[in-house]
């Protein structure tokens, strides 16, 4: 078991690692739904699951909600392999085909407490106690808000329910706002940003106490949130826009709005997000990702930095297949020189530094 602060267990699974992003939800969804749940728990060769987490120290994370596009995937990632791609997005999925899909899988998250398998956490106390326990630790996420009506009735009744944390926008059109493409090489800045309701979702989001996701968004829509939000600014599984000019990666600008916000943002470990190619290979040595984390680092402070694997929901690099994997991970951070300070930071510190500052509590 991992805990924060027992001194019993070897560096290779310390610091436990809470992470911004994994697709955990929409993985048992298409298994089965709460028939596979079971496999979650006994480990069922996902990228995340109970006896995985136990053996890599990954402590929990966002586990997200997501309403999938009716799209090949293998298609997605073989176009994603050439020297230049520019994927259209995806058509807009209306809230009457999101509702049920959503519901299902936050149902699935409820099923997995109910099982033992982790513990949903809606404050940063509850956060703490249950990483202090050596518990998989579950935030209720949704990306992508095609679920949430113009009125915000259902973001107020998923409150209530555990959401603490929503990306207005998949990277697909949403009554919120615009999401960027799947393209590279290429600026951020791909059209429109949010609309007027995706401005009153912030503010109703901001008084609420649910985080909002800027992974995704594009650059108009990212400074419409630093605009109207009054909260730190998060990207919860993004890179650095230097290093890899992918539309889904930051500017060093909108990285210097994130810092003067006291945000964050999670490094990504989807490939075609790392490679300065651009490419979804899984090729990655993990000295790449440490040089997104050094400029990170370099651009937000040690405070603002953390990771959003996409675990379950993108192709990672070879060695980090599994977060059995990460400690792998934790030695390559260790031997580029990251002391035991920053890499409680880089692990956990700071996402709960940045949730308890958003959530209010
Ligand atoms: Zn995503």
């Amino acid at each position: 078991m991992y805990r924060i602060g027992g001194s019993s267990l070897g560096q290779a699974i310390q610091p436990a690692i809470f992470d911004g992003h994994n697709d955990v939800l929409l993985k048992l969804y298409r298994a089965g739904g709460a028939s596979a749940v079971q496999g979650f728990v006994e480990g069922n060769a996902g990228a995340i699951d109970v006896p995985a987490a136990q053996a890599g120290g990954f402590a929990g994370g966002l586990f997200a909600v997501f309403v999938p596009s009716p799209m090949d995937l293998d298609e997605k990632f073989t176009e994603m392999t050439k020297d230049a791609y520019d994927l259209p997005l995806p058509d807009p999925i209306d809230w009457e085909d999101a509702f049920p899909i959503v519901m299902s899988q936050a149902a699935i998250l409820f099923e997995l407490e109910e099982q033992g398998a982790l513990t949903i956490c809606r404050s940063a106390a509850e956060l703490r106690a249950c990483l202090d326990a050596g518990k998989l630790a579950a935030v209720f996420h949704i990306e992508g808000a095609e679920a949430i009506d113009p009125d915000l009735n259902t973001l107020d009744v998923l409150y209530q329910a555990g959401l603490r944390s929503i990306g207005p926008v998949w990277s697909r059109k949403t009554i919120f706002g615009h999401g960027v493409p799947f393209r590279y090489p290429s600026t951020p800045d791909t059209g429109a940003g949010l609309t007027d309701h995706g401005l009153r979702l912030v503010k109703r989001c901001n008084v609420l106490g649910i985080m909002v996701d800027l992974s995704h968004l594009n650059e108009a829509g990212f400074w419409d949130v630093a605009r109207h939000s009054a909260k730190p600014l998060v990207a919860t599984h993004s890179n650095v826009h230097a290093i890899c000019p992918h539309t889904r990666n930051l500017t060093d600008k909108q990285l210097a709005a994130i810092a003067e916000s006291d945000g964050m943002v999670g490094l990504n470990f989807a490939v075609a997000f790392l490679r300065a190619d651009g490419k979804m290979l899984p090729e990655v040595p993990l000295e790449q990702m440490i040089r997104h984390l050094d400029h990170l680092i370099e651009t937000l402070g040690e405070d603002r930095v953390g990771f959003g694997s996409d675990y379950d929901g993108a192709i990672v690099p070879e060695p980090l297949q599994s977060c059995a994997g990460l400690p792998k991970l934790r030695a390559a951070m260790r031997q580029h020189g990251y002391d035991d300070a920053l890499m409680t930071k880089l692990c956990h510190g700071n996402w709960l530094r940045v949730l308890e500052k958003t959530w209010g509590q």
